[in-house]
């Protein structure tokens, strides 16, 4: 075995190695079961003598799958210091590049150093940047690239045995719904775990981890504050809450005290969250007509999440408590995988202009304000991510990373289409706000009094309303 160093620095370069990672499953915290799931294939890789001659073998592949900052690089790097293996690391948009055979010959680097190095691990990060679905013309360019890396990267992993010298391969990706097939069939990446947002629980404890080297006056207090921030938390992710802590200890730094306070976690809350926030549960400090405009957008939200629903993600409840660029109604974290088809994107367009399309509606388009802005923007990354990466519109039958994949005739192609879909989505949304305009009254008059709203009473007040039907909006 030689040491890693030995590693050809000019061709290995987009490869990171360390001989082993000094991570372990401490330093991950919360969603228990997957540590479990983990930790099972970790005794498999240490020869564990539970599963020797037992036909246990360990799975090939692990992919791992969840919006970013969740601690996917963190498990993938606690399982090799657990194991005590090295630890190969590359990024799917590190193969990516325009020069034929490039992407290739990188996979196969990477596998040759980690087999040489066996039992080992190799992480690809974002591996949707390659190992994305194929097929249809290769009008941009990267996209033969693409598939031969996705090639190479399936015939290396069929390529080993089970039974000799183990590199497991750990994927990473947010985008599980536009991965290619073939990389989740059986003997490759045939172990998927969702890597999800904290709950509350799982909050307290990721700050408990990452409050470790922080000084608190007490160890009640510390308890204290943990448990108010993370009930402050809801949809933040372990990368978030780490930024939380270590904003509030540069805070107390700057103003020279010893222990972290509630003042300084609140504001560096508040910066993570980079938004204006009022007193959590004080909304007597909104300005009426921004109070208005609130109840309005979220009213608005509401009545298309309803017209529309999507299924996986149920709404719970909507509030006015607190003014942010992005809508306050609530959804439940389903588990499991989301099948997305064309019509739901369209749909998921549809549903995010609500607040533009409500705001425009009564108070008019020179009246616009912030709260709605987020939403033009969402609309149309939407829009873009429909038209360059799925596949299923009459655009692209390929798959573009990003618009600088496109040459510059096909960039206004984008432009001309991304126009279309929006343009449908704002009408249809201002048709659904009107037919349903005394629903979005009775909710928004709710909201200014009370403040809040449940799904329940929601529902209740779309199927009870009066309807004003409206011509049709066609696509
Ligand atoms: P991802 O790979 O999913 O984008 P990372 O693993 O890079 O996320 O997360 C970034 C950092 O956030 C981690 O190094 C860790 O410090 C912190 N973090 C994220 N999730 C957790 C968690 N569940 N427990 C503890 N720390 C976490």
């Amino acid at each position: 075995r030689h040491a890693l160093g030995s590693l050809g620095k000019s061709r290995a370069k987009f490869i990171s190695a360390e001989e082993t990672t000094g991570v372990s499953f401490n330093d991950f915290a919360g969603q228990d079961y997957i540590k479990g799931e983990l930790q099972e294939i970790v005794r498999i890789l240490r020869n564990d003598e539970d599963f020797q001659d037992k036909g246990i073998y360990c799975p090939k592949g692990v992919l791992l799958h969840g919006p970013p900052g969740t601690g996917k690089t963190l498990l993938a790097k606690a399982i090799a210091g657990e194991a005590g293996l090295p630890f190969f690391a590359a990024s799917g948009t590190d193969f990516v590049e325009m020069f034929v055979g490039v992407a290739a010959s990188r996979v196969k680097d990477l596998f040759a150093n980690a087999r040489s190095f066996a039992p080992s691990i190799i992480f690809i990060d974002e591996i949707d940047a390659i190992g994305s679905k194929r097929g249809g013309p290769d009008i941009g360019g990267g996209g033969a690239e693409r598939e031969q890396g996705l090639l190479q990267i399936l015939t290396e992993m069929d390529g080993f045995k089970v039974s000799t010298a183990q590199v497991l391969v750990i994927g990473a990706t947010n985008r599980l719904d536009i991965l290619d097939p073939a990389l989740l069939r059986k003997g490759r990446f045939d172990k998927i775990i969702r890597v999800g947002l904290p709950s509350k629980d799982g909050r307290l404890a990721i700050l408990k981890v990452h409050a470790r080297n922080k000084l608190f006056s007490s160890e009640e207090n510390k308890e204290a504050l943990l448990q108010e921030i993370a009930e402050l938390t809801e949809d933040f992710t372990g990368a978030e809450l780490q930024n939380i802590l270590n904003e509030a200890g540069i805070l107390t730094a700057r103003k020279d005290m010893d222990y972290i306070g509630r003042e300084e976690l609140l504001e560096a809350l508040k910066r993570q969250k980079g938004t204006f926030e009022t007193g959590q549960e004080d909304s007597t400090e909104i300005p009426e007509e921004l109070k208005l405009r609130l109840a309005y957008r979220e009213a608005a939200v509401a009545i298309l999440a309803c017209y529309l629903p999507d299924t996986h993600r149920p709404f719970i409840e909507t509030n006015i408590k607190s003014i942010r660029s992005q809508p306050n109604m609530h959804y439940a974290e389903t588990p499991g995988r989301v099948f997305s088809r064309k019509i739901d994107y369209v749909n998921s367009i549809v549903r995010t202009c609500a607040p533009r399309v409500i705001e425009e509606e009564m108070f008019g388009i020179d009246n616009l304000c912030w709260i709605s802005s987020k939403a033009t923007l969402e609309a149309s990354k939407l829009a873009e991510l429909l038209i360059l990466q799925t596949g299923m519109t009459a655009f692209g039958k390929a798959y573009y990373r990003k618009l600088g994949d496109l040459v510059p005739n096909l960039a206004s192609k984008l432009d001309a289409l991304r126009e279309e879909y929006l343009r449908y989505a704002v009408e249809k949304c201002f048709s659904i706000l009107r037919e349903y305009h005394s629903a979005v009254e009775t909710i928004t008059d709710i909201l200014l009094e009370k403040g809040e709203i449940q799904a329940e009473e929601i529902w209740d007040i779309f199927e009870k309303a009066p309807r004003f039907p409206q011509p049709s909006v066609r696509p």
